[in-house]
């Protein structure tokens, strides 16, 4: 009965906060890996570490001067040390790191400092091993995990200790150097190495009690989700539920590990249990999703319903410019092509002049789009949800300007305006959980 106990920065951003984290991590010895991220947040105008690292990056870079962030930086970390007398001398690293800073100083090393010194401190402070991530995550140079050496090395450094304590967000190339993961990466980290030892769960402690069905900054008090299927996170997790990265369910689904999402200022609070097998959810619905800034190709050309290969042949040139595709609702002579604005931002003129030349077709762009997705595995053959949604809509007046559902039923993806975003997540929120 082994347990991977991940904190977020949220949890670690001051020394109060890591006598929480110490209280919670001691009172159950079956904790044996715990993961750090880098010191968050300590209110909403606070700068996390991770953030002020990037900008450090950038300062050296650019050859300005960095002296008022690298001071930022440093009073932090010293801080949590002293206030806690903790018995690491920080300083000594603080002081290695900063001959280190220079013009070329490769920015994925520079970052994971972060989590390199929040883990150190957190490791002396609890009286655990620690274990550097770049010794234990084993990247190949195409980005892809080697699962087998990193599992040979999580289990040596497991069977070596008690308990160890691994920084979160890194790992590194075969050559040594450090691979940093995408933002919010250490939950990932966290998941990889639950995988690695079978671990019978894996907590996750954040500042929230448990994944909420809707964005808590777009919805007054939403509901805090009690059982979640790992397929229904991925769904709302992509679709901008920002609590877990995205990538976070993968390592441990397969070997079928529970995440319990648990909140650091309530450990009382039983949190979410991620898992495959869930009893049924309470509403049909059981989280809302969404984000801003998709933009809609939409392509028409008469008879294109005879034309067979007219789809791929028009799929295929967003592939020739690297784009990925978030959906393509189809007409029986029209269809759209709808992506995220991001990927197109420096090709859209092009794909443009080429959709239009190569399949003779009327092709205009449509901007401002938002998604909003309506997740829930009680949905499956079950009528009225789609009703619902147009009924709510309909009364507040915002237009769907596309409606997409997958195969599974999982989800219901809607398209409005990002002007209509705000009140077609609360609206829905109401009416399909809040009510329910
Ligand atoms: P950590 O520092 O622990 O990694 P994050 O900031 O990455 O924490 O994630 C927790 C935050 O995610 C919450 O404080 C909340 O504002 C935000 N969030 C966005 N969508 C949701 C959601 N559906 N449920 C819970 N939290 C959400
Ligand atoms: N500290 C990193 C970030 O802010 C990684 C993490 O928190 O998971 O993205
Ligand atoms: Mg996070």
């Amino acid at each position: 009965m082994l347990v991977v106990t991940k904190f977020g920065g949220s949890s670690l951003s001051s020394a109060t906060q890591f006598a929480k984290v110490k209280n919670i991590v001691l009172s159950d010895p079956k904790r044996k890996i715990v993961v750090c991220s880098a010191l968050g947040k300590r209110d909403k105008e606070d700068t996390k570490i991770t953030d002020l690292l990037y900008i450090l990056h950038a300062h050296l870079k650019y050859s300005v001067p960095y002296k008022d962030i690298w001071d930022m930086i440093y009073t932090r970390f010293l801080g949590v040390k002293e206030e806690l007398g903790i018995d690491y001398e920080i300083k000594n690293d603080l002081d290695e790191l900063q001959k280190e800073l220079n013009k070329n100083i490769p920015q994925d090393y520079l970052v994971s400092r972060g989590e390199y010194l929040t883990s150190k401190l957190m490791a002396a402070y609890l009286g655990y091993s620690w274990v550097d991530a770049k010794d234990l995550l084993k990247y190949n140079y195409d980005g892809t995990l080697d699962e087998e050496l990193t599992q040979k090395n999580v289990k040596l450094a497991v069977s070596k200790n008690n308990q160890i304590v691994v920084p979160g967000f890194y790992g590194a190339y075969p050559n040594g150097s450090v691979r940093l993961l995408s933002r919010g990466g250490s939950d990932v980290t966290g998941s990889i190495l639950a995988n690695c030892i079978n671990a019978s769960l894996y907590e996750n402690w954040t500042d929230v009690s448990g994944i909420l069905a809707a964005d808590p900054r777009l919805v007054k008090e939403p509901r805090a989700i009690d059982y979640i299927t790992y397929a229904e996170l991925r769904e709302l997790s992509y679709m901008g539920a920002s609590v877990l990265h995205e990538e976070t369910v993968f390592p441990v689904q397969q070997l079928n590990i529970p995440i319990n999402l648990k909140n650091t200022n309530r450990p009382e609070d039983i949190g979410t249990f991620i898992q495959n097998d869930c009893p049924a959810s309470k509403t049909i619905v059981t989280g809302i999703a969404g984000k801003k800034d998709f933009l809609s190709f939409n392509i028409q050309k008469d008879h294109m319903s005879n034309e067979v290969g007219f789809l791929r042949k028009g799929l295929s040139i967003f592939e020739r410019y690297g784009v990925s595709i978030e959906h393509t609702p189809t007409g029986i002579d029209s269809f759209s092509v709808v992506v995220a604005a991001s990927q197109v931002e420096k090709v859209q003129y092009e794909l443009v002049t080429d959709l239009k030349k190569e399949l003779g077709a009327n092709v205009n762009v449509e901007g401002d789009l938002a998604l909003v997705a309506v997740v829930g595995r009680g949905m499956a053959k079950r009528s009225g949800v789609c009703a619902k949604i147009f009924e709510t809509l309909g009364k507040k007046s915002i237009n769907v300007k596309l409606l997409a559902q997958g195969p599974s039923e999982l989800n219901i993806i809607i398209g409005i305006s990002s002007k209509d975003y705000e009140e077609t997540v609360s609206s829905l929120y109401d009416s399909l959980i809040r009510n329910n």
